[in-house]
C-alpha cells in the first residue's frame, strides 16, 4: 500500500526524522492563506507547492513548483488542480491532482538519496545512499552505478550505528552534519522496521547552506566535494510503500489509505476476493490460479493477441464469482472478447461451466438486456470435462457468442479471431 508524501512526512517526523512545516489543502481558494500560515511559521518567503499523488517524477512533469508570494502559490496550485500529471511514473492518461502539500521551502546546498528497501538479489532490508541525489536518480542508477552506496540491515537489529556512520562519511558529510545524517538513518531503518515497510524513500535529502534558515540565501551550486558543515540535513520528500500482508497489524498505516488513488476495478476486484489487474488489451481473461493467468496471458499474446487484464477468481471459481468478474471485466470498454480458462480440480467441470453458463445468461447489459454479447470462449479441463463441455455445446442455442474449445492453444486462437 502506498500512502502520499505528506502523510510520510508526519511519518518520518514521527520518528524523529526533521521536514520543512507544511500544510495539504485541497481547493484553490486555500492556497494563499496556506502559502501565509507556513511561511510566516518558517521565517522565509519561498514556499514549495507539490501535487500529492501516488507517484513520482512530480518535479520533472512541472508539479512541484517554489513560490515566492502568496500570488505565485496560487498560480501553481491552479496549474496543478486543473492539469493532469503525467510524468514517467504515470503511464500517457496521466493522474488527477485533488491535494496539494503546501511545505516552507529550503534553500538547498546539496541533494542526497537516502532510502530503504529489500535487495532481491542478497533477500535483505538494504540500505540504499547516494550523494548525487535528486530527480536525476534513476539516470544516476543507471549510468553510474559507483554512485550508489549499499548496506544491509540485521534482519532483528536494523542499521547498526556503524554502518550509518561509515555511509554518513561516504556521503561527505562534515562537522554536525555527520550526527544528523546518522540519526536521520537509523531513524528511517527503526521506521522501516516497525511499520513493515517494503520502501522508505527520502529523496532529496538535503544539506541547507551554511547560515541558512530558509531565509532566502542564494543556493550554492551542489558538488559532491563540497561540504557545509554548518548546513541542517532535512527531508523534503517522502515516498513510502507498505508490504500488505502485514497491514494487519498496522491500523494507524490501513488509516492512511486513499482508495482514491486506486484503480476503481482493481479495488472492486478486491472486495469479491479476486485478484484483477488492468492491462492494456481487448481480451479479457478468466481464470483460476495466478500461474495459469499468466499462461494464459502468454498464449494469447502467442496468438497475436492483447489480453485486457490479469484475473484470478481463485481456486473455487463459483457462479457468483464468475458473475462478479464478468461484470468487473465487461466495466472496461476496451474488451472486445473474453476468454474464460479454468481447471476444475477440487470443483467438477460440469458445475463450473453450469455457473459460466448462468453468469453468462444472468448478465446484463448497459442497456438493461440480458445475455451476453461479446464473444466468449470456454476452455475447461479437469473433472467431468466431457460433461462441463457437453452443457456449454447446449448452451450455445440462447448464447451465440459462445464458443467452447478443446484446449489452451485453440482457445487463445478462436478468442483472436472473434475480436479480429
Ligand atoms: P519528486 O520529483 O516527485 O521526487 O518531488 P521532490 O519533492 O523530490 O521535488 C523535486 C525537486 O524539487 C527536488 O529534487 C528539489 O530540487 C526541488 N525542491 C523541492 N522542494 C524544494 C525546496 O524547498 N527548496 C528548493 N530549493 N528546491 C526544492
Ligand atoms: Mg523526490
Amino acid at each position: 500500500m502506498k500512502i502520499h508524501e505528506y502523510q510520510g512526512r508526519d511519518l518520518l517526523a514521527s520518528f524523529g526524522v526533521p521536514v520543512p512545516a507544511a500544510a495539504v489543502i485541497d481547493n484553490l481558494e486555500a492556497a494563499a492563506t496556506t502559502y501565509k500560515q507556513v511561511t510566516s511559521e518558517a521565517g522565509t518567503n519561498l514556499a514549495v507547492v507539490k501535487a500529492q499523488v501516488h507517484a513520482g517524477g512530480r518535479g520533472k512533469a512541472g508539479f512541484v513548483k517554489l513560490v515566492r508570494s502568496p500570488q505565485e502559490a496560487e498560480d501553481a496550485a491552479r496549474f496543478m488542480l486543473s492539469n493532469k500529471m503525467v510524468s514517467a511514473q504515470t503511464g500517457p492518461e496521466g493522474l488527477e491532482v485533488t491535494k496539494l502539500l503546501i511545505a516552507a521551502g529550503v534553500d538547498i546546498a546539496h541533494e542526497y538519496y537516502l532510502a530503504i528497501t529489500t535487495d532481491r538479489a542478497t533477500r535483505r532490508h538494504t540500505l540504499i545512499a547516494s550523494a548525487e541525489g535528486g530527480v536525476e536518480i534513476e539516470k544516476v542508477a543507471h549510468e553510474n552505478p559507483d554512485a550508489i552506496i549499499k548496506a544491509p540491515l540485521h534482519p532483528l537489529l536494523g542499521l547498526q550505528p556503524y554502518q550509518a556512520r561509515e555511509v554518513a562519511f561516504r556521503l561527505g558529510f562534515r562537522g554536525k552534519q555527520i550526527s544528523q545524517a546518522v540519526n536521520i538513518m537509523l531513524n528511517l531503518s527503526k521506521l522501516f522496521l516497525a511499520k513493515d515497510c517494503s520502501i522508505a524513500e527520502i529523496n532529496p535529502l538535503i544539506v541547507t547552506p551554511p547560515s541558512s534558515s530558509g531565509t532566502g540565501v542564494p543556493p550554492v551550486t551542489p558538488t559532491s566535494t563540497s561540504p557545509h558543515p554548518d548546513g541542517q540535513v532535512l527531508a523534503i520528500d517522502a515516498k513510502f510503500n507498505f508490504d500488505d500482508n502485514a497491514l494487519f497489524r498496522h491500523k494507524d498505516i490501513q488509516a492512511l489509505f486513499d482508495p482514491t488513488e486506486e484503480n476503481p476495478a482493481e479495488l472492486r476486484a478486491q472486495k469479491f476476493g479476486l485478484s484483477y489487474i488492468a492491462l492494456d488489451g481487448n481480451i479479457g481473461c478468466l481464470v483460476n490460479g495466478a500461474g495459469l493467468a499468466m499462461a494464459t496471458m502468454d498464449t494469447i499474446k502467442l496468438h497475436g493477441g492483447e489480453p485486457a487484464n490479469f484475473l484470478d477468481v481463485g481456486g473455487s471459481a463459483t457462479e457468483e464469482a464468475v458473475t462478479e468478474a464478468f461484470k468487473i471485466i465487461l466495466a472496461d470498454h476496451a474488451v472486445k472478447g473474453i476468454m474464460v480458462n479454468i481447471f476444475g480440480g477440487i470443483m467438477q467441470c460440469d458445475i463450473i461451466a453450469a455457473g459460466i453458463i448462468n453468469a453468462a445468461r444472468g448478465y446484463e447489459n448497459a442497456d438493461g438486456s440480458k445475455g451476453f454479447k461479446v464473444p466468449l470462449v470456454v476452455r475447461l479441463e479437469g473433472t467431468n470435462v466431457d460433461a462441463g463441455r457437453e452443457l456449454l455445446k447446449n448452451a450455445a442455442s440462447d448464447l451465440p457468442t459462445l464458443q467452447a474449445a478443446t484446449d489452451l492453444g485453440d482457445a487463445a486462437e478462436k478468442v483472436v479471431a472473434a475480436v479480429g
